[in-house]
């Protein structure tokens, strides 16, 4: 590493690590890299995401932290979850001992050259006779046979190790990629849900909680089949994504239950948004491919809560639950607080 180098890191990581600790990052080393990225301002994008989640949320909460360090840091450097890693680890092992035996066979190559060199000098000194002569060459055109051979074999190697490389890459995407995301609405999990809002919890943001639950979903599932049922289910997540603006995040809950987490707003704004979101879901309808035909009056319920100073996760979401059990028993499509 040039002196540079190393300056320009260590100024780096001294910037990233207050701001780490003043949004709540933990210190993995995923992060750092991210936060490392950050004060380094080589990747712009990622600084105006970063910029509008902590202007949105105050913090960086953990789901949308990993998600841009997916999205611009690990997409250019090389990251590794363990078994991934031990497979490029026993990978590039091999790699290095083909390296190694060609090596070998190269400096040995020098060596039988270097070696030919002085023996041909000595034609001429000690007037060699041809059988001689040709005995070195052909000596020397053997020798370059087998460098020729191990080189081949070793850049054979390398390209086989780094397709496995790119594949394993890809397969790590996917592995980070489920960690955070729900496979059928592709929407945030409850994981990054149970994260964000612990997160959000302990470093004392405002927030306010929405929690969403399909009416009558079951009947969906019981007279047009459970497949009928998903495609509403990705229906409504879509929908419930494309209305987020501001910063509010979208999560899938549990079966056909949804959370939105509306950052720095208070609750009758909160309540304004999931009124909306209400009104979006009525207008909602689903194809039925067997019948062709197109379902619509689906409706959902709606509970709102904003979390009071000290609130814990566990509270905030038994107070929202409640409100959506309110909103069920006053007859469904609604939004309670009233
Ligand atoms: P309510 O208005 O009171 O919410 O009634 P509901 O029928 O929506 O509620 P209930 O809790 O009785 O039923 C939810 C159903 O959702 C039960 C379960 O089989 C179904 N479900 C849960 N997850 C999935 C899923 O991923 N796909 C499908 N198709 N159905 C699911
Ligand atoms: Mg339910
Ligand atoms: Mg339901």
């Amino acid at each position: 590493m040039t002196e540079d180098v190393f300056k320009k890191s260590t100024a780096n990581l001294k910037k990233a690590v207050p701001l780490m600790m003043k949004n709540h990052v933990a210190a993995t080393p995923a992060n750092y890299a991210l936060w490392y990225t950050y004060v380094d301002n080589s990747i712009p994008r990622l600084n105006l995401e970063l910029e509008s989640v902590i202007e949105s949320y105050g913090i960086c909460p953990p789901a949308a932290g990993d998600q841009l360090y997916q999205r611009h840091v690990a997409s250019q450097t090389e990251t590794k979850l363990s078994d991934l890693r031990a497979s490029i680890e026993i990978l590039v092992g091999e790699v290095a001992s083909s390296m190694t035996d060609t090596l070998t066979d190269t400096s040995q190559f020098s060596e039988m050259i270097d070696k030919s060199f002085k023996n041909l000098e000595r034609v001429e000194d000690e007037s060699m006779s041809l059988d001689e002569v040709m005995a070195v060459i052909r000596q020397l055109v053997s020798e370059s046979r087998d460098i020729r051979h191990s080189t081949s074999f070793l850049s054979n190697q390398l390209s086989t190790a780094s397709n496995e490389i790119s594949r394993l890459k890809s397969q790590l995407a996917d592995v980070q990629r489920e960690a955070l995301f729900d496979s059928l609405s592709g929407l945030y999990n409850r994981r990054s849900f149970d994260n964000d809002i612990q997160t959000l919890c302990q470093s004392e943001q405002n927030f306010c909680l929405i929690l969403a639950d399909i009416d009558h979903f079951k009947t969906y599932n019981d007279n047009y089949g459970h497949l009928f049922g998903d495609s509403v289910i990705r229906g409504l997540a879509r929908r419930l994504q494309s209305s987020c603006r501001d910063g509010i995040t979208a999560y899938r809950f549990g079966g056909e239950e949804f959370a939105l987490v509306v950052p720095n707003r208070n609750l009758r704004v909160a309540r304004q948004f999931a009124e909306s979101l209400r009104r979006a879901v009525e207008k909602l309808s689903i194809k039925d491919r067997r019948s062709g035909k197109q379902v619509g009056n689906i409706t959902a319920s709606f509970g709102v809560t904003e979390r009071s100073e000290g609130e814990s996760a566990e509270s905030i979401i038994e107070r929202s639950d409640q409100l959506l059990y309110e909103a069920k028993h006053l007859g469904r499509n609604r939004v309670m607080p009233l």
